[in-house]
């Protein structure tokens, strides 16, 4: 294995937790985010209650503050993606309540400015330019394909046969660089004609999945090397009020609470090397039943927004992400 010597990845799931600024307000505002340590650790505080009853700490593998940047929190993601040029299968989760920083980790604030690029640009970038570099390794192939998992429908946008996803009619698009997915990316958010509020309502209601598969073979031993990486934007975590939700909003509102507690209970069950995993409770698990799993490895960022009002769901979140720990 040339990419795998990091101890921190002989596990197989991990979990980052990480917290957003605060967007506007005095400076001064109250954070429910009392301390967070050097080891994991993020202690809470709940903003209505007194004494040490107000305060729970949670750990993790890493958590990140306000003030940690895009390539910051890459450096700590980098080893995991490179183990994808060893054949193995990663997925990369964004958990979170709509509001929290999801698709600031995976995507970034705007495309068009490298230094804020999120995760996924960063990632792909990685992965062609190692690839590239690799003189052990002829037949190079990269593959990429782009979909959105709504109530409905599962919807299959940039594609025809996609293997080692579970769906059918999904195509990898071949691509050469990054700027061939940065296109790809921006002809299916063109296609897809919504205002940016629309996105921004369509996207927490809907779980994004790009996948990336690396294809080559071992110029030495002739073998073949096969992997893949997904990376995940999943729906808004947030429990909706049934007094305010009704009908398919509500129907909706508890398919995404079904699918994210059916992925919470594939990730735990591996983490606690149970014999039987749930994949068939979800479409999502269905999907990514042949990266999460075996050596596949899995790693959640779970997303805190750290604002008085949100503080319920901040616990949620946090109880979620301890149970796939
Ligand atoms: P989500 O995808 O979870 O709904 P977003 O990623 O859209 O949330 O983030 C909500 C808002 O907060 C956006 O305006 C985003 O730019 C901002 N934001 C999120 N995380 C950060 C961060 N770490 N630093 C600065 N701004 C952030
Ligand atoms: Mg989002």
């Amino acid at each position: 294995l040339l990419y795998n010597q990091v101890q921190d990845l002989k596990g197989t799931i991990r979990v980052y937790c990480r917290v957003r600024p605060f967007l506007s307000g005095p400076p001064d505002m109250q954070s429910t985010v009392d301390y967070i340590g050097e080891n994991g650790d993020i202690m809470i505080v709940n903003p209505r209650k007194q004494g040490k009853d107000a305060r729970k700490i949670f750990t993790f593998n890493k958590v990140f503050g306000t003030k940690v940047t895009q390539q910051q929190i890459y450096v700590d993601t980098q080893p995991l993606v490179r183990t994808v040029l060893d054949g193995f299968n990663v997925c990369i989760f964004a958990y979170g309540q709509t509001g929290s920083g999801k698709t600031y980790t995976m995507s970034g604030p705007d495309l068009t400015t490298e230094e804020t690029w999120g995760v996924n640009y960063r990632a792909l970038r990685d992965l062609f330019s190692t690839t590239k570099a690799r003189q052990d390794m002829i037949d190079k192939q990269f593959g990429f394909s782009c979909l959105t998992l709504t109530f409905h429908t599962l919807e299959i946008r940039n594609n025809s046969q996609l293997n080692g996803l579970n769906v059918p009619d999904a195509s990898l698009i071949p691509v050469t660089c990054t700027q061939d997915v940065l296109d790809l990316m921006r002809i299916g958010q063109k296609n897809r004609a919504v205002g940016a509020t629309a996105l921004n309502e369509r996207s927490s209601r809907s779980h994004s999945i790009l996948t990336v598969h690396v294809r080559g073979r071992e110029l030495v031993s002739g073998s073949t090397l096969k992997g893949c990486l997904h990376l995940v934007d999943l729906a808004g975590s947030e429990r909706v009020d049934k007094s305010e939700a009704v009908g398919e909003r509500l129907k909706e509102a508890q398919h995404i609470n079904k699918s994210l507690s059916a992925l919470g209970d594939v990730i735990s069950a591996l983490a606690q090397k149970s014999s039987h995993i749930p994949y068939r409770n979800s479409k999502l698990t269905q999907v990514l039943q042949d990266s999460l799993g075996g050596q596949a490895k899995t790693l959640m960022f779970v997303h805190i927004n750290p604002e008085a009002d949100a503080f319920g769901e901040t616990v949620s979140t946090l109880k979620f992400a301890e149970r796939v720990a």
